[in-house]
């Protein structure tokens, strides 16, 4: 990046020591001698060399929603357990259930390749704000101006993409303050090296998620592979181990509280910059909508998965992303309350706009700042119109996440109609550099279809969007349904449906896929028919949410800038899926009046947890090792015990979900997987009290390998036996 990102007073302290997702850039403008006080022991150049635009933290890496660290100069990355699921599940079937058993490859050439599974590596961050912003044509409205930022990012996205096997991306920051173009390396070719059995990666599922004390050993390590020359290859017996440049040797000794330590990666999406109200629209209907819908999806999929096993295998995943978002949704819910995060929001703007008055009278951009509160009175007003539209456009996009038949036909649908239009033209999630990634994701769908719940699924779809109000009707749905629910009638149809599609057969799909929109339409399919209906309202819809986006440009920003100007120090920009950096302390935290929890938990702890019942079940193998006491190396001096979790004042969100926890060196200490109840909420604002974030600890992982596998030969090659390649590094 050659221009600072933000519109900082330069080389300054953040306001609070935990807080914020900092980018690379903003790395090197934070004050030096603040980050040796929290106890950065590396210079922060090291940590990102502005001239390369890259540095050690490209050693962590974004591997498809979750992050993961190279753990060896020989490809090796640690990611989590449930980030690496699919790859582990692709490999499972009854007679040999990987995920259940766990799995280690005893050599290279045992390690299983994933179908899919990419790792991007970044090679360098540029600011092209500029760039963007002169491609607005003066006088444009909201429409052409979103358009038109969209056309030129692909354009950046497109010559980028012109070096082989590289995969880039314009991100937005702080509503269009920013644009930065990400630069990565995508390595096709990765393989399962090691998975715990469930018993440890899921420990304590769905009961524990989100929360502490927490005894789960949710991690996993892959393996990247190129070709022998060292470029990006798809998989071939040929290829060899990726030559990581940046890496992270892993810091046998652990942490301790009260250590400084850093999470690296990629958070997905955060909500701190929101105006008030529309953090508000948030807490009073989109959390709410999603525990109603999700809520009666868990309930359908739960009962159909425990009529059979196979149906039970076949609901899993989707069933575990579910519960994660609807868990999640009551976490937002509770923190928003608890924290009262509306209302503070209320008041800083109030701050802001007093600040703003005061400062409107002193002449000097006197002009700039009333724009910023013009800006946000039209933002407020614009948000409240789409009060009207809430309920249909939250159910026309819960349709991806719901049944799958339904969902596929509409994907096969628009990409019918996108594939008529010039490449540059289509909307991005169609093009051309898509395909290979839509392709894998209807592959894939195939082990996550159930018939009997998706029967279900959809009829509750057709019932909710019958339940609509007059002026927010779903026209597919009137028209191949009818307009009220009358149980007989919407079964009878769903069945002839599925009956008659044939969107559930592996091949057919693909080869939909492949397909114009009057092949699709000949093939008198029923479901196609209902999914090109529903493509051409959902394309209707997105028009309408392109031009709120494009109104959105070109006001958030002003605010925006008032608000950072007002801050007079730097403040890190909400999570956008790119890389970033947060610094933070090993401690535990009060959850509530007169309870402290400490910011780590031991074997003692899971074995004192385990009834032998799911979700509370570690194997046998495990087990043994753990009550005979047989730590190895790996316990912890002071806890007398090997050390499972801890916690972490660290800023983070979804997307970091395998993301490296480093200590000052830059060596790995443990790996994020998990923010507390009391901190679910932070996707709207830090609160150092409850701001504590879930890792598993590194002597957890070698524990495993070590007393649990015996996984020598990879222990050699991550430097923690004698004569190993890196062992002088760690040490
Ligand atoms: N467990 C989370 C996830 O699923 C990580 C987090 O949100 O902190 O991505």
């Amino acid at each position: 990046m050659k221009k600072t990102l933000l519109l900082l007073s330069l080389v300054a302290a953040p306001a609070l020591a935990g807080e914020g997702k900092w980018t690379p850039q903003q790395v090197l403008e934070l004050d030096p001698a603040w980050l040796r006080a929290q106890g950065l022991q590396v210079s922060p150049k090291k940590l990102w060399d502005p001239q390369r635009g890259t540095g050690l933290l490209a050693g962590a890496v974004n591997v498809g929603g979750c992050t993961g660290a190279f753990i060896s100069s020989t490809g090796l990355i640690i990611t989590n357990h449930h980030c690496a699921y699919g790859l582990i599940q692709e490999h499972s079937s009854p007679e040999r259930d990987l995920l259940t058993t766990g799995f280690l490859a005893s050599e290279r050439k045992d390690e299983l390749p994933g179908k899919g599974a990419r790792v991007q590596v970044p090679r360098s961050f540029t600011d092209v704000t500029a760039q963007v912003l002169a491609a607005v044509p003066e006088g444009a409205d909201d429409a052409a101006r979103y358009k038109a930022i969209e056309r030129k990012q692909k354009e950046l996205v497109a010559e980028c993409e012109k070096r082989p096997a590289t995969r880039c991306q314009v991100a937005t920051f702080d509503g269009g303050v920013n644009y930065t173009l990400v630069d990565s390396v995508e390595l096709l070719d990765t393989r399962l090296v090691y998975a715990p059995p469930r018993g440890v990666g899921e420990y304590g599922g769905e009961e524990d998620n989100w929360m502490w004390p927490r005894h789960t050993g949710d991690f996993a390590i892959v393996r990247a592979y190129t070709a022998p020359d060292g470029s990006s290859a798809p998989y071939s017996e040929k290829n060899i181990p990726h030559k990581a440049e940046f890496f992270f040797p892993l810091a046998t000794e652990g942490v301790k509280p009260g250590d400084f330590v850093m999470v690296l990666g990629y958070p997905g999406r955060t909500y701190r910059a929101l105006l008030a109200e529309e953090m508000a629209e948030r807490q009073s209907r989109v959390y709410p909508r999603m525990r109603d819908v999700y809520g009666e999806a868990i309930r359908i999929l739960e009962e159909e998965g425990e009529k059979d096993a196979a149906g039970k295998i076949a609901v899993a995943s989707v069933l575990k992303g579910l519960h994660n978002g609807y868990k999640n949704a009551g976490g937002q819910l509770a923190g928003l309350k608890r924290g009262h995060i509306v209302e503070k929001q209320r008041q800083s703007e109030a701050e802001v706009a007093a600040w703003i008055a005061k400062k409107s009278a002193s002449a000097q951009g006197a002009a700039t700042w009333a724009s910023a509160v013009k800006a946000r009175e039209e933002l407020l007003a614009a948000q409240q119109a789409t009060a009207k539209v809430f309920e249909r456009e939250f159910l026309l996009g819960a349709v991806q996440r719901l049944a799958r038949a339904p969902a596929m036909a509409v994907t096969v649908s628009r990409l019918a109609a996108e594939r008529a239009k010039p490449d540059m033209e289509r909307r991005p999630d169609y093009m051309e550099r898509e395909h290979a990634r839509i392709k894998d994701r209807l592959e894939r769908e195939q082990k996550n279809v159930h018939l009997p719940a998706e029967k279900r699924l959809l009829t509750a779809f057709v019932r909710r969007a019958q339940a609509l109000g007059a002026d927010e009707r779903i026209a597919t749905v009137d028209k191949h349904f009818g307009k009220a629910f009358v149980e007989k009638d919407v079964a009878a149809k769903v069945d002839a449906l599925y009956a008659g599609t044939q969107v559930l057969t592996l091949a057919e799909r693909l080869k939909m896929a492949t397909e114009t929109t009057a092949q699709l339409q000949a093939r008198k399919d029923p479901m196609l028919a209902f999914g090109l209906d529903l493509a051409r309202e959902l394309e209707a819809m997105d028009e309408a949410v392109d031009r709120r986006q494009g109104m959105a440009l070109r006001l958030r920003p002003s605010w925006r800038k008032a608000v950072l100007a007002h801050a007079g120090k730097p403040v890190a920009p909400d999570a956008n899926s790119t890389l970033r950096v947060t610094f933070a302390k090993v401690q535990g935290y009060a959850p509530r009046d007169g309870a402290v929890y400490t910011p780590q938990t031991t074997l003692s702890g899971m074995m004192a947890k385990n009834t032998g019942e799911d979700p509370f079940d570690v194997p046998e193998r495990v087990a043994k090792v753990a009550e005979a006491k047989r730590h190895g190396a790996w316990a912890d001096r002071k806890l007398k015990d090997v050390p499972v979790n801890f916690l972490s004042d660290a800023d983070t969100t979804g997307g970091n979900s395998g993301s490296p926890t480093v200590n000052g060196k830059g060596q790995l200490v443990g790996v994020n997987f998990d923010r507390v109840w009391e901190n679910v909420a932070n996707d709207f604002g830090y609160n150092p009290e409850v701001a504590r974030n879930v890792n598993v600890d590194v002597r957890y992982v070698l524990w495993m390998l070590d007393q649990v596998e015996n996984a020598d030969v990879l222990l050699k090659e991550l430097g923690v036996r004698k004569n190993s390649p890196v062992a002088a590094e760690i040490r």
